[in-house]
């Protein structure tokens, strides 16, 4: 056992929250050591979106140009293709700031650009292959955590004057502080697939709904992330009725992908993701805190789970890192005021998002799935619809009806997911004009 490490923040798990407060607590001048159980970020796809307000926060820690030179696609507007016709949800050309898109961009390249960033500061460690398993404590208070080397199996203790749990869903931090997240039912579980992309395929994102069927389609390059909606718990039965009715279901809804679906060789190719919408009452503890999945798990509704933790470690940093700096006892007030300002943000993401599974999901499209579909039209992935393709209004549910009689409107979905309902901003002191990074 190692027990000699001393760090003066700790954060468990290297995701979009713990890296985001490693490098904003690095350059407070605050003694911070991520530990990340993987050796890469080159993971399963968890998500490839980088939000307008996050756009906004590179800016301001200078690492704009960095990002820009990263090859990704731009997300302006959000449509819907229905059996009936293209129709609009959200229109980010009418948010305001500096960004009016959402940038789609492979997570780990987003993960590397910031521990390559955070590596920069003298006061930043990484630890990869570092697995927590346990915390420790002095009387009630968490003193820091215990963690594996998952490469040589080595045994390590680590002290700290404040542990962060960033370690996403499922938080092994949380458990072992016996603090355990409240649950709101969620109709739908997602089965993720890939499907191969031809050069002359549309680029871009786009989604499919036909009746009892939707699906949501990501380009990353030579193949397509298909996301495909389930009933919860719906995952056995299906996969017992075998690889090929799933293949005529797809054929149905994405015909012009019919050709491609051989790919799907066996459910082996397609994984479940159990669909989660929680919170925890307390994101506190004596000497702990919990920020990002691990405090709230969002819904993949809107895809706003990456904005909502980059905005929580923000906000960490800004409270926090001035009593860190000056070496002392971080009291659970403090800690406390990170949860009062970040949690109201959360309800109401998670609001919308519980509003969309039972207005748009539950009964429309999971209470009456069909075996097959018939055959729908192409999806729309680029910005010029035909108007021929847009959907009558009179065919469409309330919500969408309202979205494309006042376009006006779509810019409030547009700015809970590409904003987020608080934006947070880079304090004066993490912040560097792009020059002092360059080279
Ligand atoms: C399939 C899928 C698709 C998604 N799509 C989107 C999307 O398009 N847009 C969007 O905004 N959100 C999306 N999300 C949600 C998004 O990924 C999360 O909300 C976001 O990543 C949360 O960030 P986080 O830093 O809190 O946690 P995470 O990203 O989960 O990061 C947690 C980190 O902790 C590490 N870790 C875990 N346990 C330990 C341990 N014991 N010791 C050390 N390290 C540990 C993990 O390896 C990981 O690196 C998606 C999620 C999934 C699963």
């Amino acid at each position: 056992m190692v027990n000699n490490e001393r760090t003066t923040c700790l954060v468990v798990g290297g995701g979009p929250a713990g890296l985001v407060l490693g490098l904003l607590m690095a350059r407070g001048g605050v003694d911070v050591t991520v530990l990340e159980k993987h050796e890469d970020f080159l993971r399963d796809f968890r998500g490839d979106t980088v939000h307008a307000s996050t756009l906004t926060l590179l800016d301001e820690l200078g690492l704009g140009e960095r990002f820009a030179a990263i090859p990704q696609r731009a997300m302006t507007r959000m449509r819907v293709q229905l059996d009936a016709g293209t129709a609009e949800l959200a229109d980010m050309r009418r948010l305001p700031g500096a960004h009016q898109h959402v940038a789609m961009v492979p997570q780990w390249d987003f993960l590397d650009l910031i521990a390559d960033a955070a590596a920069q500061e003298p006061t930043f460690a990484l630890r990869r292959n570092a697995e927590f398993t346990g915390l420790l404590r002095d009387g009630g208070r968490v003193v820091g955590a215990r963690y594996r080397d998952r490469v040589d199996g080595s045994e390590h203790e680590i002290r700290a004057s404040v542990t962060v749990a960033c370690d996403g869903r499922g938080s092994a931090v949380a458990a072992a502080a016996g603090m355990r997240a409240r649950s709101f039912g969620v109709p739908m579980d997602v089965w993720w697939f890939r499907l191969p992309r031809l050069d002359n395929d549309p680029s871009g994102a786009a989604l499919r709904l036909s009746t009892g069927h939707f699906a949501v389609l990501i380009d990353r390059g030579d193949y397509w992330q298909v996301a495909y909606l389930i009933k919860k718990g719906s995952d056995g039965p299906l996969r017992a009725a075998g690889i090929e009715a799933f293949r005529r279901r797809i054929a149905g809804l994405l015909p012009w992908m019919s050709e491609r679906l051989a790919a799907l060789e066996s459910f082996d190719d397609v994984k479940l993701l159990d669909v989660e919408l929680n919170r925890m009452r307390r994101w506190d503890a004596d000497g702990l805190l919990l920020i990002g999945d691990a405090a709230h798990t969002m819904s993949p509704v809107g895809g706003v789970g990456i904005n909502l933790a980059v905005a929580d470690a923000v906000a960490a940093a800004r409270l926090l890192a001035p009593a860190l700096r000056s070496g002392g006892i971080v009291p659970r007030a403090l800690l406390h005021r990170v949860q009062r300002r970040r949690y109201w943000p959360t309800v109401v993401v998670q609001s919308v998002q519980k509003l969309a599974h039972r207005a748009l999901i539950a009964g429309p499209v999971l209470e009456n799935a069909p075996a097959t579909v018939p055959a729908g039209p192409m999806p729309t992935f680029d910005d010029t619809v035909d108007p021929k393709t847009v959907a009558p209004t009179s065919a469409l549910p309330l919500p969408l009806r309202l979205l494309q009689r006042f376009p006006v409107l779509q810019g409030v979905p547009a700015r809970l997911v590409a904003l987020g309902p608080l934006p947070e901003h880079a304090p004066d002191w993490a912040r560097r004009p792009e020059a002092a990074l360059r080279g």
